[in-house]
């Protein structure tokens, strides 16, 4: 078993640095996923992770105690005007589309036309959020 740790790396499209938390097996794995959502960067990709993300794999840091799903969403509603996951967000809102890796929806209450973003915990959970 192989230690976790605290990858870095730097994505070529924004610059923007990405860190992942895992052993190097895990890292391995989420590099050959089919698609990339760069969290720092807020960008979506039909390539996966590799193509962008140069991982400064002589410098892995220390794991940290991330936080809880729960923790995440908590954080996010106290930040911004409405958070919640994919089930809450089809609750609230009538999704229309996603562009530039931005979520367009209809808040289904009041017929307003919202622009959501959305970013994945450390467990790979998606929320959405409304600035
Ligand atoms: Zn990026």
């Amino acid at each position: 078993m192989s230690d976790v740790k605290m990858w870095s790396a730097k994505c070529k499209k924004c610059g923007e640095t990405a860190r992942f938390q895992g052993t190097r097996e895990e890292l391995e794995a989420y590099l050959d996923q089919e698609s990339f959502h760069c969290n720092p960067g807020h960008h979506m990709e039909l390539c996966g992770p590799r193509v962008y993300l140069e991982v400064d794999y002589d410098n892995p840091g220390e794991p940290e105690e991330l936080p809880t799903d729960e923790q995440v969403l908590a954080d996010l509603k106290t930040r911004y005007r409405w958070a919640g996951d994919t089930k809450a967000l089809g609750e609230e809102f009538e999704v229309v589309g996603f562009s530039f890796g931005l979520c367009v929806a209809v808040r289904k209450a009041t017929g307003d036309k919202e622009v959501l973003d959305f970013m994945h915990t450390p467990d790979g959970t998606r929320y959405y959020y409304l600035p």
